[in-house]
């Protein structure tokens, strides 16, 4: 941000928020705990952090009216979607504090640029190459099939991305994206996944909280368990990494980057300039939740104590389980939560989202106990009993 915030931004001060999705929601709720009132400015009138806030602005993200008067009521102006116009930030950025800042959040929302930052600053990633023509396949290393070719910009819980077995097939999944700027990314053999997810002030103060392993389904996260099992060293490497990523993008706020590990060396996947869906758990089973944390940096107070209490599963709940069978044609009804609220250590977050199409994020649950292989088993059994 152009504006030093010197003093802090205290309460009952006006936070803004762009994005209304369910890390916006859990950032009014960590905000608005802590005595602060929440604008969030997203274009659905029924965003699940629109409906919580003191202000919905109802309003694109490029809509320059909609800005201005974000920014006369704003102390402060954090986001919750890596996708928000760089531009957006930067002009934001002329009135008011903004954290993350235009340009870190432009590394992680595209695919090439992020790649780019990683290899010139000598941070493990996969082997691959920026397309921007169909010449760049014809040229791309053979070594690199079979591969996954993935939009540069907009792609999330695995949308924008087709597995390729060689050249022909990339060039045909190109064509589909409509000639848009990918990268072509070898595809490895994982033996896991893994994220970090932390929190860095103004200052550079870094908090990390415990490396957390990682289940996809379908490319979209399932289940998450933390802190990670495994190698403790490859843990410690993990969140090492993740600060070298921060500190590089002089990142203020909070940062999520996922892993790939493969033959038990690990290799940057991805980074999100914000709170990250593997990090939900830090509001059942840590000391200060990765939202609060969002509220802390954006407000330069100091960082809040990320030690992890208990041993924590969350499960992602998609939209398929509000059609019986599971699927887009069985009948449509509320899933029965009852089965959830009985059991011991289970928190329940649904979002609030009007309707639930397969593979939407509809809500999560975390349980929470001492041994992860014990925890997993609950978490894994409360869900057969929902499903
Ligand atoms: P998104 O933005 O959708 O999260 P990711 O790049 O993280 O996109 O891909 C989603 C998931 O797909 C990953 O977490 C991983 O399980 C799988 N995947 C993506 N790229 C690769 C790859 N190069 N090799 C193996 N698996 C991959
Ligand atoms: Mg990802």
């Amino acid at each position: 941000s152009d504006i030093p915030s010197s003093a802090p931004i205290l309460p009952p001060a006006t936070l803004g928020m762009l994005g209304g999705g369910q890390l916006g929601r859990f950032f009014v709720a960590a905000a608005h705990e802590m005595g602060y009132k929440v604008w969030v400015l997203d274009p659905d009138p029924n965003s699940p952090a629109g409906r919580i806030a003191d202000f919905h602005l109802v309003a694109a993200y490029d809509d320059f009216a909609a800005l201005d008067r974000l920014a006369a009521e704003c102390a402060g102006v954090t986001t919750e979607f890596e996708n928000v116009p760089a531009a957006t930030l930067d002009y934001l950025a002329k009135f008011l504090p903004v954290h993350p800042a235009a340009a870190a959040v432009a590394v992680c929302q595209n695919r090439i640029e992020e790649k780019g930052f990683l290899a010139r600053n000598g941070l493990p990633h996969g082997p691959y190459a920026a397309i921007r023509s169909e010449d760049d396949i014809r040229i791309a290393n053979a070594g690199l099939f079979p591969a996954v070719l993935k939009v540069a910009r907009f792609g999330y819980d695995g949308k924008g991305q087709a597995r390729v077995a060689d050249r022909d097939e990339a060039l045909a999944a190109f064509r589909q994206f409509k000639g848009e700027a990918c990268v072509l990314e070898k595809m490895l053999a994982l033996d896991y996944e893994v994220s970090v997810v932390l929190a860095r002030d103004e200052r550079g103060a870094v908090r990390c909280f415990p490396t957390v392993e990682n289940r996809h389904r379908n490319g979209i996260l399932d289940v998450s368990i933390a802190p990670a099992r495994g190698s403790a060293c490859l843990r410690d490497d993990a969140q090492e990494i993740a600060e070298r990523i921060a500190a590089h993008l002089g990142y203020v706020g909070t940062l999520g980057v996922e892993f790939f590990v493969c033959r038990g060396e690990l290799f940057v996947n991805e980074m999100a300039p914000r709170p990250h869906n593997s990090g939900h758990h830090t509001i059942d089973a840590c000391v200060t939740s990765q939202y609060e944390q969002q509220v802390r940096a954006l407000c330069g107070l100091p960082l809040g104590e990320p030690r992890q209490h208990s041993v924590a599963v969350m499960v992602n709940l998609l939209g398929e389980l509000w059609y019986e069978g599971g699927h887009a044609d069985g009948v449509y009804r509320e899933p029965d939560w009852s089965v959830l609220h009985g059991v011991p250590g289970l928190r329940l977050h649904l979002y609030g989202k009007h309707h639930a199409r397969p593979g939407r994020k509809m809500g999560h649950f975390v349980v929470i106990g001492d041994k992860p292989d014990e925890v997993l088993e609950h978490a894994l059994k409360a869900r057969e009993a929902i499903g």
